[in-house]
This record gives structure tokens, sequence and C-alpha cells, in this order.
């Protein structure tokens, strides 16, 4: 068994302490499931792609039971980076390739459209999360990247996305920093805070009239007659339709499932709030950030003004301290006026990746969907999959689903991640160091 196993399978894994369990709106109440029930739909996981499933399912007015194994916001969702970024890894012009211009532009709208998308359901629903639309900066940390930044906003450019080349100067007045060659500006992007965001969908959703179980970890999913039983340690519920969002937290309640992807934690720390003198300087019209590195940083300000700076790691569940010492690292080679900066947070968290850096949206079986794999870019991604999903559940056909749904393709030698992580990532880092 995994670890992340272990750990959602004892539905009672705490929040970790990180910045964002300490400033989002409280939790709703979510009770673990107790006993049989019956639904149109169940959802099995409660980050923002069963979140999002949950709203858009409880807006058609059908009945759903959300089961998740700890709390709404508890995995990857409730501890990202909280940038909200348009598109995907796979550039329009690789897309068009590959599905052919018809499908292929379908594709590239839907991809180029999740910011969009994610804003209008805050909107929408009214939901609190610091929710700003600055932009986002992709910045090249050297010239080759930046070529190749360039090319990706000629590309989007040709389908009219609001995206711009910063050269190197502009690029320091708006980070505070001088150590990117240049980069791009995607206008589409932006800001909020995570968890508070996903309590806000979870809210809207049960208020909708959705059940949103927690402490409830998915064991089984088995047919039963036309239908399906999900069953957790304390009850089930047998649903025609069954929907999963579990992503980087699968465990092993559905064949190949979790292995289709590997989690990769990704490790965040935040410094106290930047005096106003600072933030005159530093990030000062609010832009977020992610550099072009393979083993990419990426940073922004809260909405107190807190420097939040990420990293990918390894193969670990846990952030430990070379981990905060090597983003402190990071925030005082950047912005060396924050080199003494008092820090109050850190805390990590699981990405899922796959081979093909594509998310996957899979028809498991007659009426049991998946989506997962957004390998790091899932904010806005998996809030527009959950109502893909939705529509799914919903019995909007597959050729109707503007995005590709794929067989289930567990990668090889997964067993074997443990080993070959750490020394993919040790390889990343001495190519980075090489551009
Ligand atoms: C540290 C970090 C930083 C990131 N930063 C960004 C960013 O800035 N921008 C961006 O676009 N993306 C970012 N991402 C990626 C983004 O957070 C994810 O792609 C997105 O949150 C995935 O949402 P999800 O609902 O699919 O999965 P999750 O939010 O991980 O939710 C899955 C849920 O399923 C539950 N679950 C698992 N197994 C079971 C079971 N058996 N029964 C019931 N429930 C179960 C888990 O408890 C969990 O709550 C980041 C990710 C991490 C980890």
């Amino acid at each position: 068994m995994a670890d992340s196993d272990r750990i959602v399978l004892s539905g009672k894994a705490p929040l970790p302490r990180s910045l964002w369990a300490a400033t989002a709106r409280p939790p709703i109440p979510a009770l673990p499931l107790a006993g049989e029930t019956e639904a149109d739909v169940v959802v099995v996981g409660g980050g923002f792609t069963g979140l999002s499933a949950a709203l858009h399912l409880a807006e058609r007015g059908l009945k759903l039971v959300l089961l998740e194994a700890a709390e709404p916001g508890w995995g990857a969702s409730g501890r990202n980076g909280g940038q909200v970024i348009a598109g995907l890894k796979a550039m329009p012009a690789e897309i068009i390739a590959k599905h052919g211009r018809e499908r292929g532009k379908q594709i590239v709208d839907l991809v180029g459209g999740t910011a969009d998308f994610l804003f209008d359901l805050i909107r929408r629903h009214g939901i609190e999360c610091d929710a700003e639309r600055k932009g986002w900066v992709q910045a090249a940390h050297s010239d080759k990247a930046l070529a190749a930044v360039a090319g990706r906003v000629a590309d989007w450019q040709a389908h009219d996305a609001p995206v711009r080349m910063v050269d190197r100067a502009e690029m320091a007045r708006i980070l505070g920093t001088g150590d990117y060659v240049g980069g791009m500006v995607d206008a589409r992007d932006g800001a909020l805070n995570p968890l508070g965001y996903a309590r806000g969908l979870a809210d809207a959703a049960q208020r909708l009239g959705a059940r949103i179980h927690g402490g409830s970890p998915v064991t089984r999913v088995t047919q039963r007659g036309a239908g399906w039983q999900v069953t957790t340690a304390a009850g089930s519920v047998t649903a025609p339709k069954v929907l999963i969002g579990t992503n980087a937290y699968t465990t092993d309640f559905w064949p190949g499932l979790a292995a289709s992807v590997v989690p990769v934690s990704s490790f965040q720390v935040a410094t106290a709030p930047l005096t106003d003198n600072l933030r005159r300087t530093i990030l000062p019209e609010g832009h977020v950030l992610s550099d072009t590195r393979r083993l990419l940083r990426y940073f922004r300000l809260d909405a107190q003004g807190r420097m939040v700076m990420g990293g990918r790691g390894t193969f670990k569940n846990d952030i430990d301290s070379g981990d905060t010492a090597r983003l402190r690292r990071w925030v005082g080679e950047l912005f060396p006026a924050l080199s003494d900066i008092a820090y109050e947070y850190h805390w990590s968290g699981n990405v899922a990746v796959n081979l093909d850096h594509w998310p996957h949206l899979h028809a498991l079986a007659p009426g049991v969907w998946a989506a997962l794999g957004y390998n790091g870019r899932g904010v806005a991604m998996a809030s527009r999959m959950g109502a893909l999903l939705a529509d799914l559940a919903a019995g909007v056909p597959a050729a109707k689903i503007a995005f590709p749904i794929t067989p289930l393709r567990p990668i090889p030698f997964h067993g074997m991640r443990r080993a070959v992580l750490p020394v993919m990532t040790a390889w990343y880092g001495v190519l980075d160091r090489l551009q």
C-alpha cells in the first residue's frame, strides 16, 4: 500500500498547517456517511474536480452524494499555489496537430477558457476566496527557454488569447527581481485562496442540495444491477452513475486508476506580510508567476502581502528542513530585501504526474467516469473537468464533450517510482543549472 493510501484510508488525516488553512473561510459541516442510501450520482473525492462536478450536478437538480476521505479541499485543492492558469502544457498547435482542425479547435477553446470558466463560477456563486485577476507571468530562466516562451505566445495569440511577451527590463519591473531574461504575461489568469475556493464550492453545492460527507474514504465500487454500490467503512451509496476525482491521492478502489498517475510532492513556504514599502517593488501589479525550469519555481503574494514560494520536490509526503531551506534560499536570491524576513508557514501536497503531461477524462465502465492527471496545473482545469464529468453523468453524449475521453492506461513499472523519481529530480536539477 502506498503512503498516500494509508493517509487517505485512515479518513482522519488533518489538514496541513498551511497558510490557506489559517486564512480560508471555515469548512462546511460534512459528517461521515452512515448507513445505506441512494442517489442519482455518487462523486468520489472532494477536491476541485469532485466539488465542481457536485456543484454542476446540483445546479441541474440531480440528487448526489459526494464522499471525501478527509474533508473538502484536503488534497491538492486546498494546498496548491492558488495560481489560476488557463491552458495546458500542450500548446494549441500540438493539440490541433493531434486532434485535427475542428476537434482540436474545440479542445483549444475549452482549455483556453478554463480561467474564464473558474472566475465566472466564483462570481455566479459569490464565493469569497480572495480571487483576483491580475495575470500570470511565465518567466524564462535562460535564452533557450525564452525562445520557447515566444513560440507559446505566438501560438496562443493566433487563437486571440490576451498573452504578450515581456522583455528583461519590464520583467524586472513587474516582478521586482532582475533574475529572469524575459517571458510572457497571460491576462486570462489570476490568483485565489485555494482552500477558500474549495470550501466555497462545497458550500454552494450543499446549499443546492448536494449531500457532502467528509471522513468517508471509499473502499469499493461494485456493480449492482444496472448501477453501482459505492462503499465506505460506515455505509454505502447506490447510484446509476459514479464520478471519480481523486487525482494524486487515488487509492486502490478502482483497478488501475492509481497506477495511471505518479504522485510527486510540491512544497511551499510563506513569509510574514511584506511592508507596504516592499509591496511597492515586489510584484507591485499583483501578478502570479511560475518559471521555465524543469524543477519549476512558482511564487506570488497572498491577500495579506505574504510572499508564497513553491517548488517541486520528490516522492515524499512531508516537507522537511532541507526543502524549506531551499525555498527560503530562492526567496533571498530573487529578493535580497527579503533575506531576513520571518517565515510563518510551510507545507506540501501531491501533484499527479503522468507520461503525456495531459489531464485525462476516462470512461471506466458504463456510468463510471474519472478525471485526473493535471500535472500541477489543475486549479482552473479541474474546475472545468468537474463540469464535464457532471455533463456526462447528466446524459450528455460523449461525442458532445469538447475534450477527449481516453482509455485508462496504467503507467508501466509504476511500483518502481520511489526509486526512479529522486534520480529524475536530481537530473532535472542538473539540466536546469546547465541552461
Ligand atoms: C503544492 C501544490 C501546488 C500547486 N499549485 C498549483 C497552482 O498554483 N496552479 C494550478 O493550476 N495547479 C496547481 N496545483 C495542482 C492542483 O492543485 C491540482 O491539479 C488540483 O487541485 C486537483 O484537484 P482534484 O480535485 O483533482 O484533486 P485533489 O484536490 O487532490 O482532491 C482529491 C481528493 O480525493 C480524496 N480521495 C482520495 N481517495 C479517496 C477515496 N478512496 N475516497 C474518498 N475520497 C478520496 C482525497 O482525500 C482528496 O481530497 C498544485 C498542486 C500542489 C500539490
